[in-house]
């Protein structure tokens, strides 16, 4: 869409409805499958709207290259990378800035919640593949990153969930579209881990006061809490489906 048309969009209708139809409040229709590669040792794949996103997970296993390992704990790889057909114009299948940042940032969110005192001198390596894009990937992303590690059989303290909020058209809103991340105010993600009740991501793109800030980060935890529960639910469903086969 020419820039100017897309500066005339509006992102909240008159009774208050977002472009996809959403009220505020409203997270993405969210759609996630745990064991999805066989190859690999963990997997899961999610879809939060139109975002398409994989997750293998492999080890732990000796780490390469050597030097990397660490005496006293398993190393935690990870890549975040973008199909080149992910978004409308073709992306360059070589690693951005943006994608080494992302990269680091989901390594950081997913590792207070892995026991990786338990495989010293190991690496536990996650690939991300974003199939398709329209915001909020990193959320989208940890959230079945963690999956996939508790699908590969890693003790964890507690799942580890994501979710954006931020402000559009001077309104909060929960779970940003790609266009209401580019056009609108801020953005901001968290990731959480909520038997813990602990935060492990906090970022902020863009202005809030504080009292939207506070107001941002509450309804961005509702969201985490709101996907805890399909999370929890579809790592249930591939044991429950394990059990029907064997039981067959
Ligand atoms: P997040 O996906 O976590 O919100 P960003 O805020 O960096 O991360 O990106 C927002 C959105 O911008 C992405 O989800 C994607 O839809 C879009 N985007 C990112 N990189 C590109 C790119 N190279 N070309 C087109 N769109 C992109």
């Amino acid at each position: 869409m020419p820039a100017k048309a897309q500066e005339k969009q509006k992102l909240i209708d008159k009774e208050g409805k977002r472009i996809d139809g959403r009220n505020p409040d409203e997270l993405r229709p969210i759609k996630i499958e745990v064991g999805v590669l066989s190859n690999a040792d963990g997997s899961a794949y999610i879809e939060q709207g139109k975002c398409k996103i994989l997750a293998g997970v492999y080890g732990p296993r000796e780490t390469h290259p050597k030097h990397l390992a660490l005496p006293d704990r398993a190393l935690l790889q990870c890549r975040y990378h973008m199909a080149p057909f992910s978004v409308e114009e073709r992306k360059s299948p070589a690693p951005s800035r943006r994608e080494i940042e992302l990269s680091k940032v989901i390594r950081e969110a997913l590792e207070p919640a892995v026991f990786l005192e338990y495989y010293p001198r190991t690496s536990i390596d996650l690939f991300i593949e974003v199939l398709q894009a329209d915001g909020g990937t990193r959320g989208a992303a940890i959230t079945m990153a963690s999956l996939a590690l508790a699908d590969a059989g890693i003790p964890m303290k507690d799942l580890v969930v994501a979710c954006a909020a931020g402000k559009v058209e001077g309104k909060l809103v929960l779970d940003l579209s790609d266009a209401e991340d580019k056009l609108g105010e801020a953005d901001l993600p968290v990731a959480y881990m909520p038997t813990i009740d602990a935060v492990t991501l906090l970022q902020m793109d863009g202005n809030l006061t504080l009292e939207e800030f506070e107001q941002t980060v509450n309804m961005a935890l509702n969201g985490c809490k709101q996907i805890y529960k399909i999370q929890k639910e579809a790592l249930k469903a591939k044991y429950v489906a394990l059990k029907e086969v064997a039981e067959e």
